[in-house]
């Protein structure tokens, strides 16, 4: 089952950075179409200002980026975007906030920029606080988080003394004590030292494998992740490399050269196209 679906979506940020002033940018990307099914591993991977933020934070309402659209999608089997605009939240289709907040997970690059409590206990709680969960349930729910990663050692001590790679572990407990079905993450291994990396990648692959959470994850390491992989999504630039036909054939053939190749070319003029590759490419 599809969980995941993005029709002709096309995005624009407005052009001069206001979208009250008027003004439509060049598009980030154009007519991207895919699909995530329920399960899938899913890797996205692209240059830096290819969109994958944009691609991303687009899924989510409450993230989605101001400016123009073009086409549809489709999360958690509601409506986010349709026919260019963004669905209200109160339309019965719609993703209502709440349901945003317990259903799609999101994880930044910066495992700094997530954290809002002064320990390990309160930030595993807040989400779950702020979405009025009944405190016996949430106290189950950061313990069974808290058990899961590993993190049940340093649960009562202060934020600011873990490490990065601990602070991302902490993280993704807490997006995951909401019991999200997908999770988004946006680079979220670029600041972690290697021990760490592999330390957070592996518990993603238990995270998607044990409790069944979809995962759409951007990185520029694929290969990190070769081993959980189930779907890639490559955003490679059109235009100055050729059709979006001979994009995808290139992303086919040679997958780890396909930065090189394809995105020489300065990013923030070129247009991106988004091309679904099949099954696991990386296997
Ligand atoms: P990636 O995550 O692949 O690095 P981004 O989604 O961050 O790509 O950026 C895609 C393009 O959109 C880039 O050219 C970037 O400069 C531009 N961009 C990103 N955020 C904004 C913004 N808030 N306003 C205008 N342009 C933006």
């Amino acid at each position: 089952m599809a969980l995941v679906e993005v029709n002709d979506f096309s995005f624009a940020y407005p052009a001069d950075g206001s979208p009250r002033r008027g003004g439509v940018g060049d598009r980030v990307f154009d007519g991207v179409s895919f699909e995530v099914n329920e399960g899938d591993f899913c890797v996205l991977v692209g240059s830096t200002g290819s969109g994958k933020t944009t691609l991303l934070r687009s899924l989510k309402p409450e993230l989605a980026p101001e400016g123009s659209r073009t086409g549809s999608i489709v999360v958690v089997g509601k409506k986010v975007v349709e026919g260019g605009e963004m669905v209200s939240p109160k339309d019965p289709c719609g993703l209502s906030p709440r349901e945003s907040a317990s259903s799609i997970g999101f994880v930044t690059q910066s495992p700094e920029a997530q954290i809002v409590c002064d320990t390990v206990w309160h930030e595993l709680a807040f989400g779950l606080e702020n979405l009025g969960v009944e405190q016996d349930e949430m106290r189950r729910r950061v313990a069974e988080v808290a058990h899961f990663f590993g993190i049940g050692p340093w649960v009562r001590s202060s934020v600011e003394a873990l490490s990065g790679g601990q602070k991302q572990l902490v993280n993704l407990a807490a997006v995951l004590a909401l019991r999200p079905r997908l999770l988004l993450l946006d680079e979220p291994t670029s600041q972690l030292d290697p021990n760490a990396l592999k330390q957070f990648l592996f518990m993603l692959g238990r995270v998607n494998r044990e409790l069944g959470v979809t995962i759409i994850m951007a990185t520029h390491t694929p290969e990190d992740v070769s081993a959980y992989a189930t779907r890639t999504i490559a955003m490679g630039k059109i235009g100055d490399v050729g059709t979006r036909e001979q994009v995808e054939a290139a992303l086919n053939k040679r997958w780890q050269a396909w930065d090189a190749d394809l995105a020489g070319k300065d990013a923030r003029d070129a247009r991106s196209c988004c091309v679904r590759v099949r099954g696991a490419m990386f296997r």
